[in-house]
């Protein structure tokens, strides 16, 4: 067996690896770069040397492991592709919504490269989907339609999103497991992952929380407590609260999570808002909800909390009134989106407050926030004037991947032969490498570098 990282640096940015084994070649995850532009937020396909790919495996549907599909099937127009049928339904809507941002950029950004796929593109490409339950084996077909048999595949839930999956693949009488992004602890909404142990060889891990110890007693429910306080104190203030949050996942994590504090009457019933991707995705978790292993299968987010939806237009003249929560995408409050544009009404004020409660790059415009001390500029959009830092400003960890800790305990639960690290920025990555290397002294430990084709 063969891995290679074809990431362009060694951080989060355009997932995709590929295994070659029994003569094949295999894709795993085919993402695009969340904050990079143009050809280079793709993936360095280059590695692929023009070869067939015999099958295309996609753990979720985040844009980083996804993004590029269309893309790459234009030159794979026979690779069957498999996810599960939640990961399917979500990608439809993420892609599509993808090739909008991508013509928005074109004309903003002056981004002559985009769109790197169109909506037809998105349909060619999902014909070439075959849907996986999880906890089933199955052989993937190779271009030609003829059954690999000498490749088993099966799924286990990862607990990070809806349909989010990590894969197992049996071949040459050895077994590699790649965790996708994963989280071993429940959320409001997700179960935890429910990962295997036995006979994993080579263990593909992601690293994404490796600099970030986990706070002396931490516990979701402790922190749940405290984000419900501080919202009622915002609203003592006068304010609204607004809350940058992926439309994916997190928007629908948050939502139940609001849900539960207005039944325990830790919070009044305010109206909440959120934009139209956001409320796509929502439909999918409610109409998928009894089809996915759930802490709350009877729960329908968007009956119980009737969310307002921001059209296109609306944002223009919504403005930040008294208690009120704004659960806007995108979570990194990248330009032209409704967080970023709504925090130019409420970076100035000291009444009004933003809430962070998952991941940001430091580059992003959330990033910049969250380091920023109060009265400092900040520029949210390269295109218009800064504005000073005077709203207030708190951070929570509701994070959807799982801890450090949680990681190296499955690691030594599994015991592999090698570990390849991946999915982490540098300083992430070698926290693993140092605690995993003394936890487990006869395991190969190796950070997949970009490009580096990793013999196992
Ligand atoms: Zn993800
Ligand atoms: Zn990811």
């Amino acid at each position: 067996m063969q891995f290679i990282n074809l990431t362009r640096q060694l951080e989060i940015g355009a997932n995709s690896y590929l295994l070659k084994t029994a003569g094949r070649n295999i894709l795993l995850d085919a993402g695009l770069h969340p904050k990079t532009g143009g050809l280079a937020a793709l993936p360095n396909f280059s590695f692929l040397n023009n070869n067939t790919l015999d099958a295309i495996v996609i753990t979720h549907a985040h844009q980083d492991h996804i993004g590029s599909l269309p893309y790459l099937t234009r030159s794979h127009r026979n690779t069957r592709v498999y996810m599960t049928p939640a990961t399917a339904a979500v990608a439809e809507i993420m892609l599509h919504n993808s090739v909008n941002v991508m013509l928005r950029q074109r004309e903003d950004a002056d981004i002559l490269e985009y769109p790197l796929f169109t909506h037809r593109g998105v349909e060619f490409c999902s014909e070439a989907w075959e849907l996986r339950n999880e906890s089933y084996a199955f052989f993937p077909n190779d271009p030609s339609g003829n059954e690999i048999a000498d490749l088993r595949i099966k799924f286990f839930d990862a607990g990070h999103i809806l349909g989010s999956m990590g894969v197992l693949i049996e071949s040459e009488g050895r077994s590699l497991f790649y965790t996708g992004d994963v989280n071993f602890d429940a959320q409001s909404i997700l179960q935890g992952a429910q990962f295997p142990t036995e006979g994993i060889d080579i263990l593909v891990m992601e690293a994404t929380r490796g600099d970030s110890a986990t706070a002396e007693g931490f516990t979701r429910e402790a922190e749940e407590l405290r984000l419900a306080k501080s919202i009622r104190d915002a609203f003592d203030r006068g304010g609204a609260v607004t809350i940058p949050v992926f439309a994916l996942g997190k928007t629908q994590e948050l939502l139940a999570m609001l849900w539960k504090m207005r039944r325990q009457g830790l919070l009044p019933p305010v109206p909440i808002y959120i934009g139209g991707l956001s409320y796509k995705i929502t439909t999918l978790y409610d109409s998928l909800a009894s089809a996915t292993r759930r802490k709350l299968p009877e729960l329908q987010l968007l009956r119980e909390l009737s969310p307002h939806v921001i059209g296109g237009m609306e944002i223009g003249a919504l403005q930040p009134q008294k208690r009120c929560i704004f659960a806007l995408s995108s979570g990194m409050m990248s330009e032209n989106t409704l967080s970023n544009v709504f925090a130019r009404r409420i970076l100035e004020t000291t009444h009004q407050s933003l809430f962070f409660i998952g991941y940001a790059d430091p580059q992003s415009p959330a990033g910049k926030i969250r380091r920023a001390e109060l009265g400092h500029e900040i520029i949210l959009d390269p295109k218009l004037p800064p504005l000073k830092m005077r709203c207030q400003r708190q951070e929570f960890n509701f994070s959807a991947h799982a801890s450090r800790e949680s990681l190296l305990t499955y690691a030594l639960r599994v015991q592999p032969k090698t570990i390849l690290l991946i999915h982490g920025d540098p300083p992430a990555l070698e926290w693993f490498k140092n605690n995993l290397s003394t936890a487990l002294p006869h395991t190969r430990i190796v950070i997949s570098e970009p490009g580096q084709m990793i013999h196992l």
